[in-house]
């Protein structure tokens, strides 16, 4: 897997969490982000910008509503499938 896979695609969001003093620790974000871009950190859950594709999967499966997204504009996502191919080709070299 790529390090930063949104380098070549991602969604105009990203995710940040609201409350972290309501934090269960259940770890249920950390185990589902298959980026690898959230975890719980030492006192609470921490989320890799760098990392974060937006996808919303920690948002809809926190026990604790504490996860939302945030609207961001980024400028490298790919205006068609010919483009991402390129972006992806390019990433893998
Ligand atoms: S899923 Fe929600 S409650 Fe569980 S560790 Fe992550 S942020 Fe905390
Ligand atoms: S929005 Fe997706 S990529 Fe970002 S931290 Fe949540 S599960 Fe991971």
């Amino acid at each position: 897997m790529w390090d930063k896979p949104h380098s070549v695609a991602a969604a105009n969001y990203i995710a940040e969490i609201k409350n972290s003093k309501l934090c269960e620790r259940c770890g249920t974000c950390e185990a589902n982000c298959i980026f690898k871009a959230i975890s719980l950190g030492d006192t609470k859950p921490e989320i890799d910008d760098s990392k974060c594709m937006g996808c919303g999967i920690c948002v809809v499966n926190c026990p604790a509503n504490i996860i939302s997204l945030k609207h961001l504009e980024r400028e490298n996502i790919p205006k068609d499938f010919l483009e991402l191919g390129m972006k992806i080709g390019r990433e893998m070299d």
